[in-house]
């Protein structure tokens, strides 16, 4: 049994929908196939978009209407003989969900966590009716299915945890039965609390999903198909020289995620590791090409880094503590986490209480208006956090030595450096100016000379 999880730069338009279903097409005649899918490419951030302007007491019909027509086109070029099959009624019912929603936020100029769930998920909630139509063209049967019905979460909107046993036993009892039961076509990135209110996994969540699905099932392989050959040894939009790496251990490739990675969801390799099932990232523009395979880390690892990765927009917060001395770390990293920040690195390394700890530029307003309660907060602004990953070479000496060494060779300054906390990797802040300089040199004389290609 095969997972396959489409990502919106799969699902562009019509075209590229109809390749998708090629693919599950041949995948399904050879094993059971569950696939899922992800919100037609730039919607969600449409969505986004649209929910912030309805906050701000926009009304979104306009928006909501160029979202109709855009998935509206895509079923005419797929719906063969004119059947649609009720999709386009589906369709419609959808959109009149997101007027409903976006035009109630408009008029309380308010946009709740919880509508704003119900907003996001729409998109994913349009494209499974189009891929499932796809497919049915291509000659499969296929059902689109919402995954309210098969993923349990706590009622963190935005990026809710998912309860693993509860979830576990839906999608067995939903999806577990074999035989020729129509391919499920499921929605990714969405779930539903204890009270069946629709929540989000969080930005990128559908590569989660397809990973929960897998491991309830048993998968052989979980496939997380995307617009690239594979996870690359460096964003690619920063890093002219990267290429793929062909063999992933689950900790490389998670420490690769949360060190700002987006080709996969951070969480996506915890429900798969424990099972040792493997997950697959081809290209699906270029199937059958260069890609990678995660799996348990092999005996003896490969002998250098695997990839460098980058979080461009992060800044770095000073806490000094208040009258209370003892508020040390444990202060910081509990406020934080009560404001659901987590910090991408952090230190107390000094005889003063101060703490510091590096946050993604976005959260940095809230941390600091949560830290100001009990510390004197300051704020560096303007700051890339870069990593190099490798398997179980971040507590040895060489990788830091090796990394400061090549960031010094290529007069990079560093603002911030983090060795021996992590078992598989080393991180530093430096100047955003300075990013491409970083990976670049780090890159240059840490992943390529280790030879990334012969792992
Ligand atoms: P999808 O729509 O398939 O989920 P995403 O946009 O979420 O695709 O993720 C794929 C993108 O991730 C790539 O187009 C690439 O720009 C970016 N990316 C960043 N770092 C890496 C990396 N190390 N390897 C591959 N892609 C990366
Ligand atoms: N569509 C969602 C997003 O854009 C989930 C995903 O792409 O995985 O974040
Ligand atoms: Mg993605």
């Amino acid at each position: 049994m095969r997972v396959l999880k489409f990502g919106g730069t799969s699902l562009a338009d019509a075209g590229r929908i109809a390749g998708v279903a090629a693919l599950v097409s041949e995948a399904a005649a050879r094993e059971r196939a569950v696939v899922v899918v992800s919100a037609l490419a730039g919607v969600t951030d449409a969505l986004v978009e649209a929910a912030d302007a309805a906050a701000d007491g926009e009304p979104c019909a306009a928006r909501v209407d160029a979202l109709e027509r855009r998935h509206l086109r895509c079923l005419d070029a797929l719906a063969t003989g004119g059947r649609d099959g009720g999709a386009r009624a589906t369709i419609r019912a959808r959109v009149a969900e997101l007027h409903h929603l976006l035009g109630a936020a408009a008029a309380r100029r308010r946009c709740a966590a919880r509508d704003r769930d119900s907003v996001l998920a729409a998109g994913e909630r349009l494209s499974v009716v189009l891929v499932a139509l796809a497919l049915r063209a291509a000659g499969v049967e296929a059902e689109a299915v919402d995954a309210t019905e098969l993923v349990r979460t706590d009622s963190r909107f935005g990026e809710a945890r998912v309860d693993a046993a509860a979830t576990e036993a839906l999608i067995r009892r939903r999806l577990g039965a074999a035989g020729d039961r129509p391919v499920p076509v499921v929605t990714g990135f969405v779930g539903a609390d204890a009270a069946g209110r629709t929540t989000t996994l969080g930005r990128g969540g559908s590569d989660y999903s397809a990973s929960l699905v897998g491991a309830a099932l048993g998968a052989s392989v979980v496939e997380i198909w995307t617009d690239v050959n594979g996870v690359l040894s460096g964003p690619p939009l920063l890093l002219p020289g990267a290429r793929t790496v062909p063999e992933l251990s689950y900790e490389e490739a998670a420490e690769l995620a949360f060190f700002g990675a987006k080709v996969l969801h951070r969480e996506t390799m915890r429900p798969l590791a424990a099972l040792g099932i493997p997950i697959a990232v081809p290209n699906t523009i270029a199937a059958g090409g260069a890609a990678t395979r995660i799996s348990r880390a092999p005996a003896i690892p490969a002998p250098g880094p695997a990839a460098v990765t980058a979080v461009e927009k992060v800044e770095l917060l000073t806490a000094e503590p208040g009258g209370d001395r003892r508020a040390g770390s444990h202060g910081v990293h509990h406020e934080l986490a009560s404001a659901g920040i987590e910090p991408l690195a952090s230190a107390r390394a000094s005889a003063d209480a101060t703490v510091s700890a590096a946050v993604h530029a976005d959260c940095s307003g809230r941390a600091v208006a949560t830290l100001r309660r009990g510390w004197a907060v300051a704020t560096r602004g303007g700051l890339s956090l870069v990593a190099v990953v490798g398997h179980g070479l971040g507590r040895g000496p060489a990788l830091a030595g090796s990394a400061l060494t090549a960031l010094a060779a290529e007069r990079v300054p560093l603002v911030a450096a983090w060795a021996g906390s992590s078992p598989h990797s080393f991180a530093a802040l430096v100047e955003r100016r300075d990013l491409p300089a970083a990976l670049a040199a780090l890159h240059g004389r840490l992943v390529a000379r280790t030879g990334a290609e012969a792992r």
